[in-house]
């Protein structure tokens, strides 16, 4: 049996008519000799009725009065109407199709409410059930803790349970379908001219997504590549190939940009810059951040002083949990990381030049940096960001200044 693993996102199940697209997909597949697993993610965008956010906003947004495990119950009702909304879709173009929650497909996770970890797939229900039906409509984003209760996978989680599926049932595909052609050399909401990619390889677009490209969630591209199922990301309202994603690309990947040494400009907003001075046992900060599950960046370390960034919504309970320690902090909200990222910038001089080249020219300050061997980051001021970001992408990325060169 031939199986493929078809994502929607909230965007491309908005309208009956952008869910007529998706329908299509699915009819092209059935049509491939494919049997189909759909994940789908809540319907629409933050104040549409049942998506994620407009569910918390019930609550008053994530209200820290209310237990992470019901804000999970809560949340996960929003992937619950659309599986049936779609799967009602399918049945009404005589698809035989079954909606189904992420614990009857077998999701086992952690007990972490509203960040757990996909400890298990048990597929054997859901493999039974391909027997019978030609689709499933599989709820993403959620599943059954050991205690049976509900948790979800954090933001953008719905692609990671469809790749751990396509693992799990050893998919011939999972194609992510979304509000953009495939992935681009940036995000093209921010670079008008960002250009479209064919192939990658799944280290590259781990590396993207974790330095902020949000058109794929870097576990779901981690589990994918353990498993070596191919993945395209794909428009959901045109008939495009999109971008593929395997572990090599040599023998298809062909003469395009991406043999030059950077691949792609990411960008991460709301971020806060912190600064903490004077005496002290500096260890101890990173101590009670890593208690608080606050995620550090940006470290850098001076005789007597030493700052690093932690996302904007834990400042005020990382510096309150500082100030309480004794620790002297001044901070800078509104901060944005901009990441240069190419697998093919190792041992390539003048890319920390160009990038300081061309922040110069525009007067943006860059105000800290930070490097690896596949990554240059820079943090500027928000209000900078999408200068700083079409700035790298015309000095790296824009064909025609490739071209000049
Ligand atoms: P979905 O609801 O389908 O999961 P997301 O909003 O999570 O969609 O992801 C798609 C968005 O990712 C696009 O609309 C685009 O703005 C953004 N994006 C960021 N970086 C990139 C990139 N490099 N290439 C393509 N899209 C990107
Ligand atoms: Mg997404």
């Amino acid at each position: 049996m031939k199986v493929i693993v078809q994502k929607f996102g909230g965007s491309s199940l908005q309208t009956e008519e952008r869910r007529d697209h998706c329908v299509e997909h699915v009819v092209t597949a059935l049509r491939d000799g494919f049997k189909v697993i759909v994940v789908v993610s809540a319907v629409g965008r933050s104040g549409d009725p049942y998506a994620t956010d407009t569910l918390l906003s019930l609550i008053g947004g994530i209200a820290p009065k209310v237990s992470k495990k019901e804000q999970d119950l809560l949340m996960s009702c929003g992937e619950v109407i659309s599986s049936v909304i779609f799967s009602s879709k399918l049945q009404a173009e005589g698809i035989s199709s079954y909606a189904m929650t992420g614990a009857e497909a077998g999701f086992r996770v952690s007990e972490n409410y509203g960040n757990a970890r996909i400890l298990d797939v048990k597929t054997e229900q859901l493999e039974n059930l391909l027997e019978t039906y030609d689709v499933l409509v599989v709820t993403g984003f959620q599943g059954e803790t050991p205690k049976g209760t509900v948790a979800t996978l954090g933001r953008g989680g719905s692609d990671t349970s469809a790749t751990a599926l396509g693992a799990a049932v050893k998919a011939s595909y999972v194609d992510i379908f979304t509000d953009v052609s495939g992935i681009m050399t940036a995000d093209p909401r921010v670079v008008k001219e960002a250009r479209h990619l064919e192939v990658m390889t799944y280290a590259e677009v781990s590396n993207m997504a974790y330095q902020g490209a949000k058109v794929i969630h870097p576990r779901a591209v981690e589990v994918a590549m353990q498993a070596d199922v191919p993945i395209r990301i794909r428009s959901s309202q045109e008939q495009g190939f999109g971008t593929l994603i395997a572990s090599s690309t040599s023998k298809i990947r062909g003469r395009d940009l991406d043999e030059k040494p950077v691949t792609a400009i990411t960008h991460v907003k709301d971020i806060a810059q912190l600064k903490i001075t004077g005496a002290g046992d500096q260890s101890k900060v990173f101590q009670l951040l890593s208690e608080a599950d606050i995620s550090v960046d940006f470290i850098s370390i001076h005789a007597d002083f030493l700052t690093f960034t932690i996302p904007v919504s834990k400042r005020i309970e990382a510096v309150d949990s500082l100030q309480s320690a004794g620790f002297d902090v001044t901070w800078t909200d509104k901060c944005a990381k901009i990441a240069v990222v190419g697998a093919g910038m190792t041992g390539v001089p003048g890319i920390a030049a160009g990038i300081v080249r061309a922040l110069n020219e525009r007067q943006i300050p860059i105000m800290q940096s930070a490097d690896s061997h596949t990554t240059i980051w820079v943090l500027v001021a928000e209000s900078d960001m999408i200068k700083a970001v079409n700035a790298l992408h015309d000095a790296f990325l824009t064909v025609n200044r490739l071209e000049e060169e």
